[in-house]
Order: structure tokens, then C-alpha cells, then sequence
């Protein structure tokens, strides 16, 4: 590809609104323009990229003899109301409706969709297991959708889904899964690691993620010597409950005016914030709900979803509260509460004397004591565990990492197949469902966390295994036999089935260099000065400077021998 031909626009500027590093370098490097919130175009240098990642995913899906189908993104809504999911999946599901006023939704995923594919195709044990997959985009309306490509609402995302007549055979298609994401991960260039997780509105049981580590990602990664990893949306609390023995005091309401977070009334109270206790309001599918922690920790969502088997929860909204129960957000308590459920956190039943909202705007109440003046429903596992807290295997502190999940795989079992009515025939004649599994892989969002690894004050550093170009040639003028030199070479390497960039443009070597960091192309071949002894210079991205015989031939062996010890994870 000759430069002057190719749609590349850098930028100078970092745009305003790009919040990680990988959002930045793509947008200014010229990969990606940013639409509407969430919602990207892939200009030419991010397409090739996307589809080097593409190609990889798809030779490892091949590998362990999946098939490549590819189902429509407008999906109808029976097909999720079968599942149950139309009410289910919550605000995420993008729906529509279509000229006579009938349901879809562009599918946030498809489970529902291949179990309806396969219900009248396969019928017995003798076609199982079948692996089927796709490499589509996919639609989930994000909150905050943010981090450019990582959490975008439109993306690209392989899904695959296998059929089974035992766990067993779910189990091998599983761990075949398994080591090819591993394989997938090292091959684009990836640090990463598998972690136990939770298996948020899939459902089923056993579930793994696997988490590019970056200090932008947006997964906490809790790590222990013995070798467990979990994620912290999965990772049980097994701290002992501290039973505080003081006296019961007698409940107070107190004047706190203009307090917002729980450090705010322990600082107005001059406390701890261990004597806080909060109070949250969830919205699920049976209405409003408490839930209660203590004031130094996080509540856990998706242990919270889990517990109550309820996908669809989301945390209550100022208005909503105010309106449901006159309160201010930061006053809320559970004291005086009726006719609302309230689920606290196992740490709460050690406590004594507490302090909770008065349900009053600017009051609080202390000296609050569980079953004295408020009683609990429900008692769960609710925090978030973090850094520091014993390991659930071992019990020695945990360490904590963070990453961008990519791959997520899940033992669903019988529950689509189940509730869709899809089953098979087995050995006895007897009709079954299938027992199912589901893999999924962020093809857009790889291509983010590679940036977040791999880039330094210049801009990306590409592994060879994506890179949209592997070598530019940089001729430093358009002096007749630099230009003659880099034109010969250009095609010579063409020849060779090289992908390379002819920087042909009339501008500054300057600002060729420039782009050639910024794009990150991993080998830069410059001519210039040192044609005249007959020499070029290569550089590595990485940083390694190489002044080599200008003779085509030698550059290409050069090229070969650069490309077996190129790391991009390692800077000269
Ligand atoms: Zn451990």
C-alpha cells in the first residue's frame, strides 16, 4: 500500500473525551472515529487489524472442529420470551419495533436463537456433540458506555455454543475451549490470566474468564500464592465475622446536616466509617428492595443478582427513591422501614450500635442494633472482595490485578434448552434436552486491550501477529534515487508476500517518523543519507536500530531473522 493512497488520518490532538490510553492512540493514530457514544467506524488500519484478530479466532475455533454460521442481529422477541429473557436481560437489551408494531431487539447475544436453530435439525445423540459459531456484531445499550472500544454498545464479538448429550462430552468441548482461548491470548500478544468467574445473565455453573491484564481494565483480578484467581465479581467474602461485644445503646436520632457518602457522617460524627452501616435501594423484578453493608465496603451487584436470581436488578434511582420513600439518598435506613425486604451482608450480624439514614433528610440514627430496632430478611454474602481479605482456599491475604475481560466460557447445562422445549433424541428412544455450553470472545475489544499493553509515549507498538502493516519504508525526500530505492524495494517485498507501507507522501521525514510510531508499525526501513554507502537503517518499534546493506535481498532475510526475535513487550 502506497501512503498517498491510503485513508489514514492521524491527529495531532488527543480528543477531549477519550478516557484510556487505548481510546486515545486508536482515535488519533487513525483507527477508529468515534460515531455517537459507544458507537465506532474502523477506518482501513483498524479493519486490518480487526481482521488479523478475526482470522486468528476463527483458525482456533477451527482447530477444535467448531463451525462458522452467521445468524441475524434483528432477533424476535418470542424467541426470548421462551427463555424468559425479554424481561430478564434488563435496560442493556436494545428493542424495537417494526412497522406492524412487532417486538425484536438487535440481539445483545444468541443463545436463543441457535437453541431455535438447532430444535428442528438435530434430533439425535448420533449428530452430538456439535460446536457452532459466529463472528457477528452485537448490540447491548451500555450505561456508560466508555474506553473507546472496550466497552463500546455496538462490537464485534465471536459466540459459540455447543450441544451435548452428557457433561462429560460438555466437559471436553469445554476444556478444548479452554486451551484455545489460552492459544488465542498468546497469539495476539496478550499477558493474561484465567480466573474463576461468575457467570452474570447466562446462568448455569461452572464458568471461566479470561483477563488481559492492563491498569485500565475494568475487572479486578484477586490473586493468592496457593494459585487460585478469581474474579472480585465472583470471589467469595471468608473473613470470620467479628462479633463486637459492647453494650446495647439506646437508638439516637441525630442531626446531620448535608452529609452524602457514609465517610461523610462517620467524619461529622467523628466515628469510624466501620460503625456506618449502608443502605442501598435495588429495583428488581418483584419492585424495590434494601440491601445493607457495612460502611467500609462495596455490595457486590452481581452477588446481589445471583442471590435473588434476578438478572433484571439495577440500583434504584435518585427520583425513584425520593418518590417511593421521601428521602434523600444519603439518609436512607432501615429503622421504622415497612413493607420492604431487606437482605444484609453476614459482616452486619457482628455488629453493635451502629449508625444508619434516619429516613429523614439531614438525620441519622445511632446506636442501632439488628432485631432491636429493625429486623433483616435475609442474610447473603454481599461485599465485593478485595485486596487483603483471606483467600477462600487458603485464607492468606489476597492480591489484586486489574485487567479487560476478553473471553468468557460457561457450562450452561439444560437451561435454554430446557425452557425453549429443545431436546434430542438419545440411545433409548427417550426425548432430552441438550446439554449446551457457550464461549464467547471480544473480537473488538481485543484489539483495545492489545493498545492498553502494548504502547509507550509515541504512540502503539503492534505485535507482529496484528499489526496492520509488519514494515514501512520511510524515504527521508523525494530525491529521484532514495525514491528509486524504496520504490524497488516496495515492490520486491510485495513480491514476497510482505505487508508493507510505502511512505510515499511529500512531507517532513519528521512527521513520517511520527505517524510510523503512532500507527505502530513494528519495523521501520528508512532511505536516506546512508544510501549513498550503500546502507539503510531499520528500526524496530521497540526501539533496536539496525544500519544493514542496501540490497533487497539482504533486507528480506533481514526482515525474516527481525521477525523470529521481534517482542513488543520488550523495549531496547
Ligand atoms: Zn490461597
Amino acid at each position: 500500500m502506497r501512503y498517498s493512497q491510503f485513508y489514514a488520518p492521524t491527529l495531532k490532538e488527543a480528543p477531549g473525551d477519550a478516557d484510556v490510553p487505548s481510546q486515545e492512540l486508536l482515535i488519533r493514530a487513525g483507527f477508529i472515529r468515534k460515531i455517537a457514544a459507544g458507537v465506532y467506524t474502523y477506518l482501513p488500519l483498524g479493519r486490518k487489524v480487526l481482521l488479523k484478530i478475526e482470522r486468528i479466532v476463527r483458525e482456533e475455533m477451527d482447530n477444535i472442529g467448531a463451525n462458522e454460521i452467521l445468524m441475524p442481529i434483528v432477533q424476535p422477541a418470542e424467541l426470548w420470551k421462551q427463555s424468559g429473557r425479554w424481561d430478564d436481560y434488563g435496560p442493556e437489551m436494545m428493542k424495537l419495533k417494526d412497522r406492524h408494531g412487532r417486538d425484536f431487539t438487535l440481539g445483545p447475544t444468541h443463545e436463543e436463537l441457535v437453541t431455535f436453530l438447532v430444535q428442528n435439525e438435530l434430533n439425535s445423540y448420533r449428530q452430538l456433540p456439535i460446536t457452532l459459531y459466529q463472528m457477528a456484531n452485537k448490540y447491548r445499550d451500555e450505561i456508560r458506555p466508555r474506553f473507546g472500544v472496550l466497552r463500546a454498545r455496538e462490537f464485534i464479538m465471536k459466540d459459540g455454543y455447543s450441544f451435548h448429550d452428557s457433561w462429560e462430552s460438555l466437559d471436553e468441548t469445554y476444556q478444548a475451549h479452554r486451551r484455545a482461548y489460552s492459544r488465542i491470548m498468546e497469539r495476539v500478544g496478550l499477558e493474561y490470566a484465567m480466573v474463576e468467574a461468575s457467570s452474570g445473565t447466562i446462568g448455569g455453573n461452572e464458568s471461566h474468564e479470561f483477563v488481559a491484564f492492563a491498569d485500565t481494565g475494568e475487572s479486578n483480578i484477586l490473586f493468592c500464592d496457593c494459585g487460585y484467581a478469581g474474579s472480585d465479581e465472583r470471589v467469595p467474602y471468608k473473613g470470620e465475622i467479628k462479633y463486637d461485644d459492647d453494650e446495647m445503646k439506646g437508638i439516637e436520632r441525630v442531626y446531620t446536616p448535608n452529609v452524602k457518602t457514609a465517610q461523610d457522617v462517620a467524619d461529622f460524627l467523628n466515628v469510624s466509617i466501620r460503625k456506618i452501616v449502608k443502605t442501598l435501594i435495588y429495583k428488581g423484578r418483584n419492585g424495590y428492595f434494601m440491601a445493607l453493608v457495612p460502611g467500609d465496603r462495596e455490595l457486590n451487584e452481581e452477588k446481589l443478582k445471583a442471590f435473588l436470581d434476578d438478572q433484571s436488578l439495577v440500583f434504584a434511582t435518585p427520583e425513584e427513591i425520593f418518590e417511593n420513600f421521601g428521602v434523600p439518598i444519603g439518609f436512607l435506613g432501615p429503622v421504622g422501614t415497612k413493607g420492604i425486604r431487606i437482605i444484609a451482608d453476614h459482616m452486619i450480624k457482628g455488629m453493635r450500635n451502629f449508625i444508619v439514614g434516619g429516613m429523614e433528610k439531614d438525620y441519622h440514627f445511632v446506636n442501632v442494633n439488628v432485631d432491636r430496632d429493625f429486623r433483616v430478611d435475609e442474610w447473603a454474602d454481599l461485599v465485593v472482595t478485595t485486596k487483603g481479605d483471606p483467600c477462600p482456599v487458603c485464607g492468606k491475604p489476597l492480591n489484586m490485578k486489574r485487567g479487560i475481560e476478553l473471553g468468557h466460557i460457561f457450562k450452561l447445562g439444560t437451561k435454554y434448552s430446557q425452557a425453549m422445549g429443545t431436546k434430542y433424541m438419545d440411545k433409548d428412544g427417550q426425548l432430552k434436552p441438550f446439554i449446551m455450553g457457550c464461549y464467547g470472545w471480544g473480537v473488538s475489544r481485543t484489539m483495545g486491550a492489545v493498545v492498553e499493553q502494548l504502547y509507550d509515549e509515541k504512540g502503539i507498538i503492534w505485535p507482529l501477529s496484528i499489526a496492520p502493516f509488519t514494515t514501512i519504508i520511510t524515504p527521508v525526500s523525494n530525491n529521484e534515487s532514495l525514491m528509486n530505492f524504496a520504490e524497488k524495494l516496495y515492490e520486491f517485498l510485495n513480491g514476497k508476500g510482505e505487508e508493507v507501507l510505502l511512505d510515499d507522501r511529500n512531507i517532513s521525514p519528521g512527521m513520517k517518523f511520527n505517524d510510523a510510531d503512532l500507527i505502530g508499525i513494528p519495523f521501520r526501513i528508512t532511505v536516506g543519507k546512508a544510501l549513498n554507502e550503500g546502507k539503510v537503517e531499520i528500526k524496530w518499534r521497540t526501539g533496536q536500530q539496525y544500519k544493514i546493506e542496501a540490497d533487497v535481498e539482504k533486507i528480506y532475510a533481514f526482515l525474516q531473522d527481525s521477525k523470529s526475535k521481534y517482542n513488543p513487550h520488550n523495549k531496547a
